[in-house]
């Protein structure tokens, strides 16, 4: 184990929110630090490009948001320490973190900015622990990072603009899509226009996706979901069903697609494991996509010396987490000292207001009524990792057990690998439906370090 590695910022997360702050701190002649699990930068956006041995990567997207990122950026690479996955974090800012899957690093920083990024969030189905069922960004990771499709032909489902964006990627890699279920309405899309104004970039790519899928005269379902997947060893069959404005399946709508692959994504949620062990406080915000840290206009969180800032913050995509990025770099030189510029800040909020009022939209038709967790049938597996389903926690809650955290004594869900990662925001959910309480009423998952599995080999070394 190495011990007590000193800097002055620890930045955890080497997407758009990390590699920002980092440039700018960096600039200022800070000792900077920047820990990321995958062997890339750029986070789940920009996953598959190399940098900063690449740093055009942000200068060839043709989007306002990224061509905000400091000139700077371009220029002056900081050194990212890839394939380092934080396992903890304390309120003294204690940084605890495996690197390369077989040593164990002590960080302890003037300040920390945790920039984690978010993950897809799931409704679970019957049959969607099959081989063959993905989860959107797996097709996309295939896609961006690998150059494969995930599967010569596909059925894409779920809710919202990822699920467009996926699909229509996946069409203009000649992929056959036999059709897309998109549980939300098509007016939800069309509200695009009213809000485009301000995100003109974003309603340029949300045009540009729609021609595509539209062009293609693939079979693409509004108000609609999946009601099973089936298949013996592996997935064969889709049937995807027609929803009422309740959410409530109509029967009789079933339609059977025979397909190897189906992909599902129903929006986003924060990485919250390493705020959460910290200490910080977290808020839930339905217009920031539920569950969020808490933040003051400095981007620091309840526990002082802990920056966060990007998807952690609140959903709403790659022009926010750069946006604060800078921010945080801005509250952190403040922090230890040194002079920031104000108008810069004061621009800079404003511009966030502007995505945040377009991630508030988003979030709003990412929203999935509670009647769709209700009706998860009783056999339907929702803790994969412990195999607990449906009917385990329904017979848990009746029996008292109506909080994540009680969940997990009685029937060990979010203790396995994934250590709820999957299953917690849908826990979270169908515990605020079943129960017909205020999905702000249902805390988190508790937190406990390693926030990620590591080998007991490294605590060897
Ligand atoms: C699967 C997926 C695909 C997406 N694709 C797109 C897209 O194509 N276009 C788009 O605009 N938006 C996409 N998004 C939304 C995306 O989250 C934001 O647009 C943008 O990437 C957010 O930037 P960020 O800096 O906040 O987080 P991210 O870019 O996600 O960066 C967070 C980084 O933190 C790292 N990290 C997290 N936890 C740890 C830990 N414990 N230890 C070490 N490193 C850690 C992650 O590896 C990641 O690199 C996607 C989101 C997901 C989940």
């Amino acid at each position: 184990m190495t011990l007590g590695i000193k800097c002055d910022t620890a930045i955890v997360g080497a997407g758009c929110a990390g590699v920002v702050a980092a440039h700018i701190l960096a600039d200022h002649g800070l000792d900077i630090l920047v820990m990321d699990e995958t062997p890339h930068t750029g986070g789940q956006s920009l996953r598959s490009l190399p940098w900063p041995q690449n740093p055009s990567i942000f200068t060839g997207l043709n989007r306002p948001g990224i061509r905000r990122l400091p000139g700077r950026i371009k220029t002056a690479p900081v050194p990212i320490m890839h394939r380092t996955q934080v396992i903890g974090i304390d309120g003294h800012l204690e940084i605890l973190a495996e690197k390369n899957g077989k040593e164990i690093i002590c960080i302890t920083p003037q300040a920390v900015l945790l920039a984690t990024g978010a993950r897809e969030t799931f409704v679970p189905f019957p049959g969607w622990t099959l081989p063959g069922v993905i989860s959107t960004g797996a097709a996309q990771i295939l896609m961006k990072g690998s150059g494969i499709l995930p599967a010569d032909n596909m059925v894409a489902a779920g809710l919202g603009p990822f699920l467009t964006a996926v699909s229509a990627e996946y069409l203009s890699n000649r992929g056959r899509l036999l059709s897309i279920a998109d549980f939300g309405k098509m007016q939800g899309k069309l509200g695009m226009l009213t809000h485009g104004f301000h995100q003109f970039s974003k309603l340029l790519e949300g045009t540009r996706y729609l021609a595509k899928i539209l062009g293609s005269k693939v079979p693409f379902h509004h108000q609609t979901m999946v009601l099973e997947a089936t298949g013996t060893k592996e997935l064969e069959r889709v049937v995807l069903a027609r929803v009422d404005n309740q959410g409530k399946i109509i029967a009789g709508t079933g339609k059977i697609y025979t397909t190897g692959c189906l992909a599902i994504g129903w929006g986003f949620a924060p990485n919250l494991e390493l705020p959460l062990q910290a200490g910080c406080a977290i808020l839930h915000d339905p217009e920031l996509g539920g569950w969020v840290t808490a933040v003051n206009d400095a981007f620091e969180s309840s526990i002082p010396g802990i920056f966060c800032a990007g998807e952690i913050t609140g959903i709403a995509g790659a022009s926010k987490s750069i946006i604060e990025g800078e921010l945080a770099a801005r509250g952190i030189l403040e922090k230890l000292g040194r002079e920031v510029d104000e108008n810069r800040m004061a621009v800079l909020q404003r511009q966030r207001k502007h995505v945040l009022a377009f991630g508030a939209y988003f979030n709003r038709l990412h929203r999935v009524p509670d009647t769709v967790f209700c009706a998860i049938p009783d056999t339907v597996t929702i803790c994969r990792c412990e195999n607990i389903t449906m009917g385990d926690i329904k017979t848990a809650v009746k029996k008292g057990y109506d909080t994540p955290a009680l969940l997990k004594k009685a029937l060990r869900c979010g203790m396995g690998f994934c250590q709820g990662r999957t299953c917690g925001p849908v826990i979270n959910r169908i515990l605020a439906a079943v129960t017909n309480r205020p999905a702000g009423d249902i805390p988190m998952l508790p937190v406990r370090m390693p926030v990620k599995p590591v080998s007991v080999r490294s605590f060897l070394q």
